[in-house]
């Protein structure tokens, strides 16, 4: 597995993109995914990641990691970054399978994360929606705060993967979901 900082491994591999805003998860869901400690790295500081990074996945697939969005107290111009490169990204991506869209479970969708699912639905791109840190919630809350979210964004239930980097739920029902998106 090779990572790289800068632009496509190999551009010939079909490609997912992991999408979400600062601190939502994501490299601690990347981690858990390909079972590795440090593929990506865990963060306090958010907002930190401006490149999207590119990972060559068992010459399988190329997986983009795209820079977190929405961090308060990221400048204005950082801010003003982000849009063109992520646009530009999943404009310029002719093997782009999929998107998978990280939301965090405590949270309702920002403007951010609504701006990104508008995007992503105009062009068109299958998205799965990975609902992240749901070790947060008691058990009993789990499913109605998944229904309220899947019915905010007008998703059927089944659309979402529920996630714990920390518990590992959801890692091998993501697994297969990619494998999925891979197959279309
Ligand atoms: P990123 O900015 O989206 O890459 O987020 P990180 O993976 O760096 O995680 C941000 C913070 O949330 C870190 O303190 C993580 O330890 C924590 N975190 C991430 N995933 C989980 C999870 O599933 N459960 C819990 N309890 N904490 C998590």
């Amino acid at each position: 597995m090779a990572k790289q900082g800068g632009w496509r491994p190999d551009p010939d591999l079909p490609e997912i993109a992991f999408a979400g805003r600062s601190n939502v998860g994501k490299s601690s869901l990347l981690n858990r995914l390909m079972r590795r400690k440090s593929f990506a790295r865990v963060s306090n500081t958010p907002g930190r990641t401006r490149e999207i990074h590119f990972f060559n996945v068992n010459k399988l697939f190329c997986l983009a990691d795209l820079p977190g969005y929405g961090y308060a107290k990221i400048s204005k111009a950082r801010k003003a970054e982000w849009r063109p490169l992520i646009e530009g990204y999943l404009k310029d991506s002719p093997l782009l399978r999929g998107v998978v869209q990280l939301l965090d479970v405590r949270h309702d969708p920002t403007e951010d994360d609504l701006t990104m699912l508008d995007f992503l639905a105009d062009l068109g791109v299958p998205t799965i929606f990975a609902v992240t840190k749901i070790d947060k919630l008691r058990k009993l809350e789990v499913k109605p705060r998944l229904e309220t979210l899947s019915k905010f964004l007008g998703l059927d239930i089944d659309q979402i993967v529920p996630f714990s980097a920390t518990t590992g739920l959801g890692r091998d029902e993501l697994a297969s979901a990619l494998i999925d998106l891979l197959a279309l």
